[in-house]
């Protein structure tokens, strides 16, 4: 079975280039991390590089080595900032196995012992309270 090839319209390439906003709290020359716009938990930060790829599975072995060392810097800030008890780092291949957007993308999610996840791309956030969370994030890196 071939693959899907990458669409440069999907929302994070829109987002990339600027034409649709987000909430970015980081961004350097290959990697750039905005807030999900439907939290799983307050604090919940997405992780993507800039280059082109669906996912995983067909993203440069360069590329995913300089993301997941952004994916770290990003997870300690979560934490620190929204004083987590642990931090959920995940992301999906294909429709299969829940991807929705069809940009690489790495979801970095603060956890409280005892207290469950909401829903994947359930409920849409406020603006002001995503805002409020990015700069809180921003001042742990
Ligand atoms: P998935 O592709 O399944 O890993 O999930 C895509 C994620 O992107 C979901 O958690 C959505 O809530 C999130 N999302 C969708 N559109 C936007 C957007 N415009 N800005 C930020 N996050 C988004």
């Amino acid at each position: 079975m071939t693959s899907a090839s990458y669409d440069n319209n999907n929302i994070f390439a829109k987002i990339l280039r600027g034409e649709i906003p987000s909430h970015r709290i980081y961004e350097d020359n290959d990697t750039i991390a905005f807030m999900d716009v439907m939290p799983q938990a307050p604090g919940h930060v997405l992780v993507l590089p800039k280059a082109p790829s669906r996912n995983l599975l067909d993203a440069d072995p360069v590329v995913l080595a300089k993301t997941i060392l952004v994916v770290q810097k990003i997870a300690n800030a979560v934490k620190e900032a929204f004083d987590a008890d642990g931090v959920f780092v995940c992301q999906f291949n294909e429709p299969a196995a829940g991807q929705t957007v069809f940009h690489l993308h790495f979801h970095v999610i603060p956890r409280y012992e005892g207290t469950a996840l909401r829903p994947h791309s359930g409920r849409m956030e406020d603006n002001a309270v995503l805002a409020a969370h990015a700069e809180k994030i921003m001042a742990e890196l």
